[in-house]
């Protein structure tokens, strides 16, 4: 560096001279004797030398250019002048270092750059050339060039062929985590490096001058004989392959090996092979291979696999005969849970789920989870009993609890369970007869269920049932019954409790239990409850226009009480019907309720905070504690029928109500008995202090038209003072 800028140094003597020159008349000539110190100086130090100058648009226009360069490019210096050419001679692969070089001297550094010319003859030639540039006094963006240029050539070649010498190549070689071997034209292994005998673990000496069959496995079935006979036999062919190699003790290894020939080649004469230890990269594609059939969340088997598997099974099957089992576990509400317990407590529950599962099952059967709560079990060569042993096996494990953050979750399953006949082919089919028999469990309570043709007509049917709901729906088919609610100290109707209905055309008047799981399922109760609350409060405002001051009750399901929206649908309602808000008793039941108590209480507060009362139906049925009771917003409580059954006949069930009711007035609820049906029961009743009665004794639920007549009259009055059972009865009928 101190050298070169020593030698430039020198030439800044004539910098005035050149820049003077250049503006006043370019130098053309190569015989100019003002450029003779110039010349001089550059020769000393280059093959030729020359000066230019670099325009601000980037421009290079040559100035004058030593004869030498004739030497060199075979072009004359007055002919390259002319055609300002010497930038056309460079090697088209090279004109990028030529822009490079432009840019550095227009930031005005002395740049030394190496590319090649095409000299006249055709040979190519590699140039190095320095340039400085020199600023034009007054012009920031114009420079005058001053280069010099060498022919290296020679040393060139030199640094290309050896860039480190042959003894060092060889060495490196060697040192190559991959291997290269060299095959000669009888197939022997002439050369092997040392990464060859790593990657076989194989010592080098038994390896050099044995046939090539010893490291190229011709009985990989990747490669044929044909492709082989050509590797041999063409020259420039190429084969490519990955193959396992069991040389190399204890584990199996994947290896990559390209072959070239290259025999007709006069530095080569063999077929070169590389070598490579790709086992690795198969390591991560069986790990990949696996995820992609893996339920990320359970590690059990996916959805993929499991169709996988099932197909396989089945092709196999179809000639042994054998039985394919396939059990399909549903969780019953699962949803319900996941939704309370947030989905992160949720995933987790399926975690432990699976865990239990895997603990049921044999090895040989296949476990997977099929998406959401769905797990399904694959059980090769089956029969029906020990299929439905297993599925009790799992029943029986539900029946322990699952704990959860400190929470005791217990679980119930549906399992339906399909068994393949000898024409089944294919596993989507089996996987649907499971999916019926499931469904069929499930209607019934949930436990377990083998499929069986004549459970697919239920199916559907149900599903038949879904499509018309969804019509009824949209189309207002439904309708609401109403059932008295009866004062029992003035024997008035106080209200109504607004039962659903569906008049179905071909099936006749459907009540709530057939249709409501359906709807459930289809997710159509946010729509069913919004449809109900309209008409029951249409139907409010209706009577209070006619004079007949009562309340509605009126049933919600879950979905609708975790929705904050459900509020100001309600107050909505209120203002377009005019009707008071008090009127509207909102019923939900103790275990919705309970199930997600601070967002259930949200809703709740909003609700009464517009005025709206709240009633727990089915009291007594669930788990609601005291402590429950005085946290939520609740006014009513509804005593489940199952206890009033008891009354007059079970003294167990009449303490339980006795009490039940005391608690009731403790807490300053108004406490609504259900299910009385005989008048000894509301007599019972009447003495405990019972104040508000429901039941078929006094009115079955009825259309509207039929409620109002009622309305205003005393519909126990006759029972009252009589206490015949058969009287009674006959009132009710
Ligand atoms: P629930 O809220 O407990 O309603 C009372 C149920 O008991 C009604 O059955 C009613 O017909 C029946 N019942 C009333 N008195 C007696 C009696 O003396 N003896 C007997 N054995 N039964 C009596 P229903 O109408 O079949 O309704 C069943 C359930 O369906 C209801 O139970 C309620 O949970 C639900 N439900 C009914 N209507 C609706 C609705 O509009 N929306 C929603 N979300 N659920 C509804
Ligand atoms: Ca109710
Ligand atoms: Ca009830």
């Amino acid at each position: 560096m101190t050298g070169s800028k020593k030698g430039w140094g020198g030439l800044y003597f004539i910098r005035r001279t050149l820049g003077w020159l250049t503006r006043t008349a370019p130098p053309r000539s190569p015989h100019d004797h003002s450029h003779v110190p110039y010349r001089v100086a550059g020769e000393l130090l280059a093959d030729y030398t020359y000066t230019a100058t670099l325009t601000a648009d980037g421009k290079e226009i040559l100035r004058w250019i030593s004869s030498s360069v004739q030497q060199i490019t075979g072009y004359g210096s007055t002919e390259l002048l002319r055609h300002n050419g010497w930038q056309s001679l460079v090697h088209p692969d090279d004109q990028v270092v030529i822009q490079q070089r432009k840019y550095a001297l227009s930031q005005e550094q002395t740049h030394t750059c190496e590319y090649r010319i095409i000299a006249r003859s055709g040979e190519v030639r590699w140039l190095r050339d320095v340039t400085r540039p020199l600023r034009e006094p007054d012009q920031p963006r114009k420079f005058m060039l001053v280069g010099a240029v060498q022919d290296i050539s020679t040393t060139h070649r030199e640094k290309v062929q050896y860039p480190l010498g042959a003894p060092r190549f060889l060495a490196l070689m060697e040192r190559a985590v991959d291997g290269i071997a060299l095959i000669d034209h009888k197939g022997m292994i002439v050369y092997a490096s040392t990464g060859v005998a790593t990657i076989f673990n194989h010592p080098l000496e038994e390896i050099i001058g044995q046939p090539v069959g010893m490291i190229w496995d011709p009985d990989d079935p990747d490669i044929g004989q044909s492709e082989l006979d050509r590797l041999y036999h063409v020259a420039g062919t190429i084969l490519h392959t990955i193959f396992r190699s069991y040389r190399s003790g204890g584990r199996t290894r994947w290896i990559e090996a390209t072959a070239s020939n290259h025999l007709d080649d006069p530095n080569v004469q063999a077929i070169v092979i590389n070598y490579r230890d790709v086992t690795y990269l198969q390591d991560y594609e069986e790990h990949y291979r696996q995820l992609a059939l893996t339920d990320e969340l359970t590690h059990l088997a996916n959805r993929r696999q499991l169709y996988q598997r099932g197909n396989e099974l089945l092709a196999t099957y179809a000639e042994t005969g054998d039985t394919l089992g396939l059990l399909l576990l549903d969780v019953d509400r699962f949803k319900v849970i996941n939704s309370d317990l947030g989905h992160d407590a949720g995933d987790e529950l399926l975690i432990q789920l699976a865990e239990r599962l895997r603990e049921c099952v044999e090895p040989t059967a296949i476990l997977a989870r099929q998406g959401g709560d769905e797990f399904t079990i694959l059980l090769p060569t089956a029969h029906a009993h020990r299929s439905r042993e297993l599925a009790q096996r799992i029943l029986d494990q539900m029946n322990q609890p699952f704990i959860l953050r400190d929470q005791i979750i217990y679980l119930s399953m549906s399992i339906g369970i399909a068994l393949s006949m000898p024409a089944t082919r294919r596993f989507s089919s089996l996987l649907t007869e499971a999916d019926i028999a499931m469904y069929s469990a499930k209607t019934k309570g949930g436990g377990i269920r083998i499929y069986e043709p004549s459970l697919s007509p239920a199916m559907r049917d149900r599903l038949v049932l879904e499509t018309d709901l969804r019509v009824a729906l949209v189309t207002g088919k439904l309708t609401l019954y109403y059932q008295p609610i009866v004062e029992v100290a003035t024997s008035t109707i106080i209200g109504v409790e607004a039962l659903i209905r569906w008049p179905h055309p071909t099936r006749g008047l459907l009540i709530p239990s057939h249709f409501l799981g359906v709807a459930e399922d289809a997710g159509l109760l946010g729509i069913l409850d919004r449809w109900v609350l309209r008409q029951a409060i249409a139907q409010l405002a209706e009577w209070w226009h006619n004079g007949h001051q009562i309340a509605i009750s009126i049933n919600l399901t879950d979905h609708s009480l975790r929705d904050p929206e459900l509020i100001f649908d309600i107050e909505d309602l209120i203002t377009e019907y005019d009707v008071p808000a008090d009127a509207i008793i909102i019923e939900i039941t103790e275990y919705t309720a309970l199930r997600d108590m601070a967002t259930t209480n949200e809703v709740l507060n909003g609700l009464k905070q517009l005025g709206v009362r709240i009633a727990l139906d089915d009291f007594g049925t669930g788990y609601a504690s005291l402590t429950n009771l005085r946290n939520l917003p609740v006014e009513i409580l509804k005593l489940d029928r199952t206890f009033s059954a008891g009354i007059g006949t079970k003294a167990e069930d009449e303490a339980v109500v006795q009490a039940l009711l005391q608690l009731g007035q403790g807490l300053s609820l108004t406490v609504v008995v259900e299910g009385v049906e005989q008048p000894v029961q509301q007599a019972w009743l009447e003495r405990a202090g019972c104040q508000l009665i429901q039941g078929y004794l006094l009115g079955r639920p009825m259309p509207p038209e039929e409620a109002q007549v009622l309305f205003g009259t005393h519909p126990i009055t006759e029972t009252e003072n009589d206490n015949d059972v058969a009287a009674g009865i006959a009132e009710t009928g």
